[in-house]
């Protein structure tokens, strides 16, 4: 069986930078299980995985147009101090829970604290960067019923 629309893969993988930093693995943890064409995973690597079955290893690069994309530079933007919680801890790099337009929960990392601003970024922490996957094929199996109906894979035994 191969990798394709309507197949439910699991993969072990490693992510690493232009500079070979591990940036997330799978290793020492749980395989990732994915909906093929669910749009689970960043396009490139989707794309690239398809046609493999399991036992088969790929390395994938990923440009940021087909990974994170670039950073927005509309999503860099001041919050007034007083948004935030009286007793958080407001240092460079630190991640709150902002909300977008239309009122979904954006992660933001502050980029610069002032008296009365802070200055956040919401683009993905790898926008703009190249991706270098490495990944093992686990398993490639058909989708059930119901995890075309949710658009993700369900883990074993998971039900909702
Ligand atoms: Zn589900």
């Amino acid at each position: 069986m191969v990798i394709g629309e309507k197949k439910v893969v699991r993969i072990d993988y490693t992510l690493k930078n232009a500079s070979g930093e591990v940036l997330d693995t799978s290793e020492g943890g749980e395989p990732l299980s994915y909906l093929h064409g669910g749009h689970q995973i960043v396009p490139g690597l989707e794309r690239e995985l398809a046609g493999l079955s399991a036992g088969e290893s790929k390395d994938v690069v990923v440009a940021p147009e087909d990974g994170y994309g670039q950073p927005d530079p509309q999503g860099i933007f001041g919050v007034p101090r007083a948004a935030f919680p009286a007793e958080a801890q407001l240092s460079v790099g630190e991640t709150f829970m902002g909300e977008d337009d239309e009122g979904g929960a954006v992660p933001v990392r502050v980029v610069e604290v002032r008296e009365d601003l802070v200055i956040v970024d919401a683009n993905h922490p790898l926008a703009g960067e190249t991706l270098y996957f490495h990944v093992d094929v686990r398993e490639v199996r058909d989708a059930t019923l119901e995890e075309l109906t949710h658009g993700h894979a369900h883990g074993p035994g998971e039900e909702h």
